[in-house]
């Protein structure tokens, strides 16, 4: 029997939500239902074929079986309860939570209802991550070091709700979050330091500029950065590895790997190297020969495959992918990260 699913917040994502799900899983899934404060809303959702409830508890008190929460960030917590109360399955969007204290809450509510709780953390899906992730898992390259993941825009401007406070506005939940849960679920070692860097360059509220460098207990750094101003781009991703260094330029994956040759011929002369901003033997190129540059791994993932988790996971066929404990993990280390904002200091923790 198909699962009876249904959104609350039937606006850019919540609508994506039942395209993709009409869209790739029809087969095991049928989007029935949407309520949204917004009573126009319901021309919309009648014409993607689905009974639109002006109130929350009708909404709820109807069959369906799960329930997609896609409203802005404060209203998560609150709905998300009524929903698991109520006897659904929910899928929340990201950030799950304003904060680790009311995801706990949430939690409980999964545990005590007995039903299946996750965050949509989609970007786990994202395919420059997973050409990383690849890499760091097969070691190929050695143990990675050093981790820099970055998305910048220059739009500046952050829209509608996402440049308020109250709504758990700014780039630390709205994109920080994707970023850090794929960095989280890669590194399989504790955080143990943080030192954040935000910046409220155009709005009033909310962090619209960020950069965090973590550390974890075995050894790795990582630094996310998410820019809203800025004019020219460095790489999605740039990892050195004991044996290399990979790039992923940009969205569309183009990017290349650079590590020592096979061959051996490792010697050159070790002179100093005249420069026009002076000398240098350190930093001086090495000979083309030593090294060798490859194609990033082809690695295929597909977004709906988040959906196909949970509809296995319903049917008790399979484990979470997007485990709860691991959202918590994310969830303390952005309220260390706002912690730290307001301190100005970094802190040691084990996360
Ligand atoms: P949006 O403003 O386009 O849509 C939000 C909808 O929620 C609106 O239709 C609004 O009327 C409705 N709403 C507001 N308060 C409500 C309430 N209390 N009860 C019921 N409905 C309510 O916002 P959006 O861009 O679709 O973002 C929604 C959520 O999706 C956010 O949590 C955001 O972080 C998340 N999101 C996730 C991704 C992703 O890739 N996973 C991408 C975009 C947005």
């Amino acid at each position: 029997m198909k699962i009876k699913h249904g959104i609350i917040g039937l606006g850019g994502m919540g609508s994506w939500h039942c395209d993709n799900v009409k869209a790739h899983l029809s087969d095991r899934m049928e989007v029935v239902a949407a309520y949204d404060i917004r009573p126009e809303v319901k021309d919309h959702a009648e014409n993607k074929g689905l009974k639109f409830y002006e109130n929350l508890d009708d909404f709820l008190a109807s069959d369906i079986d799960l329930v997609t929460i896609a409203t802005p960030n404060n209203f998560h917590m609150p709905l998300t309860v009524a929903a698991l109360n109520a006897g659904k399955h929910v899928i929340c969007e990201k950030p799950i939570a304003m904060n680790a204290g009311e995801l706990e809450t949430m939690i409980a509510a999964a545990k005590a209802n007995g039903k299946v709780f996750a965050c949509h953390q989609n970007r786990r899906w994202d395919r420059d991550f997973r050409i990383i992730k690849s890499l760091v898992d097969d070691g190929s390259l050695g143990k990675p070091y050093f981790i820099e993941s970055r998305v910048q825009g220059s739009r500046r401007s952050l829209v509608g709700w996402r440049d308020y406070a109250v709504n758990g506005g700014g780039m630390v939940y709205d994109w920080g979050i994707h970023l850090i849960d794929q960095i989280m679920w890669m590194i399989d070692s504790p955080v143990v330091q943080i030192a954040p860097n935000l910046h409220k360059v155009f709005s009033r509220e909310v962090d619209d500029n960020f950069k965090v460098l973590f550390t974890f207990e075995n050894g790795v750094s990582a630094l996310v950065e998410v820019s809203t101003n800025c004019f020219i781009n460095q790489p999605r991703w740039h990892v050195s590895f004991e044996e290399g260094t990979a790039i992923v330029e940009d969205w569309d994956c183009h990017g290349k790997i650079v590590k020592l040759s096979d061959s051996g011929e490792m010697s050159w002369d070790n002179d100093i190297v005249y420069t026009s901003a002076g000398p240098t033997r350190t930093m001086a190129p090495r000979p083309v020969h030593t090294t060798k540059q490859l194609e990033l791994p082809k690695v295929n993932t597909d977004w709906a495959d988040y959906y196909r988790n949970i509809v296995d996971v319903i049917a008790g066929d399979a484990e979470l992918i997007v485990k709860p404990e691991q959202t918590l993990r994310v969830m303390r280390v952005i309220d260390a990260i706002f912690e730290c904002d307001r301190t100005g200091e970094p802190i040691k923790c084990r996360i």
